[in-house]
């Protein structure tokens, strides 16, 4: 995918949505001399979205990105939702709390867990309805419980709790994918 077809693509699942190069942008080098001290692949193997600004690796132009935005978009309404849905700006304070402090950042990050838990079950669902198989989805899912409950994430959440929080998540959504 090229940059305008990714905001294309985002914009369909949120209007006001807008994707940037990671590598570009000064605010995410700032944020990444803090972050490379418990996530090395910070700049280079992982998304970052903040309010309603999503930001993609370079190394990542070209690929099918699809997935991957139908996660970091949810990111975007969650943002939102913090903010009575007016604007993921007017949010982004309060889910910036959520995300990173409550109810401590590293082990009882309960809210941290919970938004990538619920981003990465809208990404499953779209998956499963775009004809991919349930048990390449469901392995997605635990290696990113694997990636989530990791200091790459600070480790917002106990392991084992992570893993079956997820476990459970993917359940359910499969129940609803195939009743639907
Ligand atoms: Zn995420």
């Amino acid at each position: 995918m090229t940059l305008e077809e990714m905001n294309k693509f985002a914009r369909c699942f949120d209007s006001s949505a807008k994707v940037f190069i990671k590598d570009d942008s000064p605010l995410m080098k700032f944020l990444a001399f803090f972050v490379r001290l418990f996530n090395k692949r910070f700049s280079a193997g992982f998304a970052t979205t903040i309010g309603n600004r999503v930001y993609i690796p370079k190394l990542w132009l070209g690929r099918d990105l699809s997935r991957l935005l139908i996660h970091e978009v949810r990111h975007i309404q969650q943002c939102r939702w913090c903010g009575l849905g007016i604007h993921p700006w007017v949010g982004f304070p309060f889910y910036l709390i959520l995300y990173g402090l409550l109810f401590f950042p590293i082990g009882l990050a309960f809210f941290r867990y919970l938004f990538e838990l619920d981003a990465d079950a809208r990404a499953w669902a779209w998956s499963l309805n775009s004809g991919e198989d349930t048990s390449s989805v469901r392995s997605r899912s635990e290696s990113f419980a694997k990636t989530v409950a990791s200091w790459d994430y600070l480790k917002p959440w106990p392991a084992s709790w992570v893993e079956k929080g997820f476990k459970k998540s993917f359940e359910k959504v499969l129940v609803g994918f195939n009743r639907a």
